[in-house]
């Protein structure tokens, strides 16, 4: 598979401007394996590109055209590629509709020139990507193609990463590497992560490579899936770890885990690496907590164990609670700091709540306290959670556990 590559605009031969689209695409052709013998440059006039054009397609199987694709009068590309399809430029109405938009977002009115960007050859499609106001084509010539991008860098870049490379590889027979990458949210609504993630989706939208998703997934929290597209394994990777970084940075402590990695076994690290153990004294939850925590592997070297202190008595007979209601924030701290001197562990979780489906100590179902006890520093929230017998009993596993994790990256315990 051969491509050349034509840049065109009479500004690039009389030194005004230099041509650096030429080299940034001889590089990624070359990264992606495709040969590129002629760079060539040709000024605005309609006679010369025709026949730069006709030369490069007699050469090589591809051509990619830069420059020349905007809306005034020494803008020709697109009426030359035409030509050299043989066949006529057809307006289309959606682009013309998204090319109006464009400007009025901005709060422009559009001139009725930018309607020529609309005009595509007969057979041609348009690129995916849509980062300014002139879409990129892609015009079948014979068993050959011609694609046509705007000159502006940027706009270049982003058709060329998305469409332009793949494509060529795609007909080179060379494979497409496509993966993807799953950051696991936990404290955040559907909606809540949509608005926030909201701007980056629409530049996403521009761009076409990568791509996010959401999935839900219960008191799991939400998932948010990467999936990017590369020449080969390391360049997918880097689109992958880039997209992460930067959604990382917009979604901040909501990201527990990446890909496999659940909230139980977050914690189980965080623990090691800070060289803490835990101890858990949990009611409502009957052993949930210890059965999370132990399914991790290696959880025996941080994980000391769990007292199921279900009955009153046992809080007050086996932990040393206050004789009283149990249903309350001072019995959770007091069950947290008993599970760190019974269970001789640095970090102590009490889960002490009403599961339903009456109510009990004056508490309605779903009344919850979780207490996580550093060291000595003890926090206690209290929560109201949804659901019947057996979702409020999961869901204050995943609640402590989150706080838990909060805690040990010395971050606020925030509730959902
Ligand atoms: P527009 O829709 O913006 O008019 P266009 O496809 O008509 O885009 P040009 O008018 O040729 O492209 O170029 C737009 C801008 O892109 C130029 O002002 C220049 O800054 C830059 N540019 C064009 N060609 C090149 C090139 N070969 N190398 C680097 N920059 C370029
Ligand atoms: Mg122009």
């Amino acid at each position: 598979m051969r491509c050349e590559i034509v840049a065109v605009g009479t500004e690039l031969l009389l030194g005004q401007i230099v041509d650096t689209n030429s080299s940034w695409l001889g590089e990624q052709l070359a990264l992606a394996g495709i040969d590129c013998h002629h760079h060539v440059r040709v000024g605005d006039n309609f006679e010369r590109i025709e026949a730069v054009l006709r030369q490069a397609l007699g050469r090589a199987d591809a051509v990619i055209v830069c420059g020349g694709l905007g809306p005034t009068q020494d803008d020709i590309t697109r009426d030359v590629i035409a030509a050299v399809m043989g066949v006529p430029l057809e307006r289309h109405e959606d682009i013309g509709e998204r090319i109006r938009r464009r400007f009025e977002s901005r709060g422009r009115t559009m001139p009725e020139n930018n309607l020529r960007q609309a005009d595509v050859p007969r057979g041609a499609t348009t690129m995916a990507q849509f980062p300014g106001t002139a879409p990129g084509l892609v015009c079948p010539v014979g068993d050959k193609v011609l694609y046509a991008v705007p000159g502006v860098p940027y706009e270049l870049k982003i058709m060329t990463d998305g469409t332009i490379i793949p494509d060529l590889r795609a007909r080179a027979g060379l494979p497409t590497v496509i993966g993807s990458r799953v950051l696991r949210t936990w404290g955040q609504s559907e909606s809540g992560l949509a608005e926030m993630l909201a701007a980056r989706i629409d530049e996403l939208d521009a761009i076409g490579n990568p791509t996010i998703a959401f999935l839900a997934s219960g008191i799991e929290g939400l998932k948010v899936r990467i999936t990017a597209k590369g020449a080969d394994e390391s360049g997918m990777q880097q689109i992958l770890a880039d997209e992460e970084a930067l959604l990382r940075g917009i979604l901040g402590d909501l990201v527990f885990a990446v890909d496999d990695d659940n909230m139980e076994s977050t914690i189980i690290s965080k623990l090691a690496e800070r060289g803490l153990t835990l101890g858990v004294a949990e009611s409502l939850t009957g052993g949930f907590l210890g059965a999370r925590l132990t399914s991790v592997p290696h959880a025996s070297e941080v994980f000391r164990g769990s007292i199921v202190s279900y009955a009153s008595a046992v809080k007050f007979d086996l932990l040393g609670v206050t004789p009283g209601p149990v249903v309350t924030e001072q019995c959770a701290r007091e069950m947290a700091l008993a599970a760190r001197r019974v269970l001789d562990a640095d970090v102590g979780l009490g889960v002490t709540g009403v599961a339903g489906p009456d109510p009990q100590d004056g508490e309605q179902p779903g009344t919850v306290y979780l207490a996580v006890a550093v060291h000595d520093d003890v926090e206690v929230r209290r929560v109201q959670l949804p659901g019947d017998r057996e979702r409020v009993r999961q869901y204050s596993v995943i609640s402590i556990l989150n706080m838990l994790r909060l805690m040990l990256d010395g971050k606020p315990p925030r509730m959902l």
